[in-house]
């Protein structure tokens, strides 16, 4: 694709990078097929090649963002589909990036977007403040429909996102070590974050168990937070940066004191993000090592587990798995076949979700900045689960579990807590019953 940015421009290394990536885009359109946007709305400019002009445009011109621009930018979920279609290697992540920084610095958005927005940035990263949030969520839950009735499908969608328990008591992790009890065989640090220790503690402790039995330690490194993925993707970057510079800052300090061998993430949102950080805060010199070095030991759990090879892992209960492969683990960060291998590596059944490449809708915030079609992709997410009749949902990524939860009695679990099962852990909670029901059944069976 032929672009006119001016020399001034050029001398920006972000317009640098982005005038690359659209040089790269040779219009093909492959791209629109597995583009979700593009597949319910059928509009090119809800596809990522539409996109990719719209943000050319907007960049060449170096004007305000237009409410037009704004729109279809805004309904990409960033599941990265596109990129795993391209033939042509486009970087549409860091183009897609980089429109968000621009319109959030050049666009002046209504003023019910712009509380809704900041809300979200302040409460999701704040431990305290997403725990109490989620305890009020709790209580106003059966007022979502009024609120839908009010027009107000935004906060309707926020409260139909509260899981309908009460969060954990919260423990504190930071900064403590967790030593496996015969011969340390490796040392990692993992990610607890912002939203899991409230919505998930299960996987973490499920994680923390399970490296432990394969001899590795395990620490939650002291000063660590939210990766800021979350508001990364609402173009508010100073505030992603920071909270990058705070994670590399807490792990840096683990690799050059304890050493580590990896920096595990269990949320493959997350992930994506922090194998990223190297590209981030490539032109800060105070970080661009450290940035880079973090990313580099940046791994999904499933990537380090099947390097471990579980030999114990033996399933409890015959169960027939469906995996919904989060988009920011496999277009994100390119892992498809690993958490598959895991598990069927223990003995579970495991299958693909037919259409397995759509997102369910969830994409950060997306399923309460955009409720009308991430409630679509939901629907059609499980539909095609629903197809294979399975006993168990599993996937590796919080978001997608929270919002697949929303509308079906299926049990859901990350697949940590599947595998630590398989190899002496308890039985998941969202199982218990399931398995007790599994486990008379085939004691009739003998
Ligand atoms: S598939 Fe790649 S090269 Fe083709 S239009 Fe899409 S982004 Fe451009
Ligand atoms: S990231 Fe996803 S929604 Fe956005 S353009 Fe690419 S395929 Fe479409």
């Amino acid at each position: 694709m032929q672009t006119t940015f001016t020399l001034a421009q050029l001398q920006d290394p972000q317009f640098a990078s982005s005038e690359k990536i659209l040089r790269a885009c040779v219009h093909c359109g492959f791209c629109t097929a597995t583009c979700p946007t593009y597949v319910l709305l059928g509009d090119e400019l809800d596809s990522p090649r539409g996109r990719i002009y719209l943000i050319k445009d907007m960049l060449e011109q170096d004007q305000p963002a237009t409410r037009e621009v704004v729109k279809h930018i805004d309904r990409c979920l960033s599941c990265l589909a596109c990129m795993t279609t391209c033939p042509s290697g486009v970087h549409y992540m860091h183009l897609v990036d980089h429109a968000r920084d621009y319109i959030e610095q050049t666009y002046k958005r209504p003023m019910s977007d712009r509380l809704l927005r900041g809300l979200l940035a302040r409460v999701l990263v704040d431990l305290g403040l997403f725990r109490l949030a989620v305890v009020l969520g709790l209580i106003a839950r059966p007022l979502a429909p009024v609120f839908d009735a009010l027009g107000l499908r935004r906060l309707g969608a926020l409260l139909r996102l509260t899981p309908r328990r009460k969060p954990a008591p919260p423990v504190d992790r930071i900064g403590k070590v967790y030593s496996p009890e015969g011969r340390r065989l490796g040392r990692v640090a993992l990610l607890s974050g912002c939203i899991n220790p409230v919505l998930a503690p299960s996987t973490i402790e499920a994680t923390i168990r399970l490296l432990n039995r394969q001899g590795i330690e395990v620490v939650i490194a002291a000063g660590e937070g939210c990766c800021g993925s979350l508001v990364h993707h609402m173009g508010r970057e100073d505030e992603a940066l920071s909270q990058a510079r705070n994670n590399i800052d807490a792990w840096t300090r683990e690799i050059e004191g304890a050493g580590l061998d990896a920096i595990l993430v269990t949320v493959s949102g997350c992930g994506t993000t922090i194998k990223d950080y190297g590209f981030m805060l490539r032109n800060d010199p105070a970080y661009a090592a450290k940035a880079a070095r973090v990313s580099s030991r940046a791994r999904d759990v499933s990537e380090y587990l099947v390097t471990l090879k579980l030999q114990d892992a033996r399933a409890p209960v015959p169960l027939t798995i469906a995996y919904h492969a989060a988009c920011s683990l496999q277009h994100g960060q390119k892992v498809l076949r690993e958490p598959k291998e895991l598990l069927s590596g223990a003995g579970f059944v495991v299958k693909d979700v037919p259409e397995g490449h759509l997102c369910c809708g969830s994409a950060g915030t997306y399923n309460i900045m955009q409720p009308a079609l991430s409630e679509q992709l939901r629907a059609r997410k499980l539909a095609n689960i629903k197809r294979l009749k399975p006993d168990v949902i599993a996937a590796g990524n919080i978001g997608c579990i929270t919002q697949l939860a929303t509308g079906t009695d299926v049990p859901i679990v990350h697949t940590v807590e599947l595998l630590d099962w398989a190899t002496g852990g308890p039985t998941p909670e969202p199982l218990a019953e399931l398995a007790r029901r599994k486990a008379s059944s085939a004691e009739r069976n003998v």
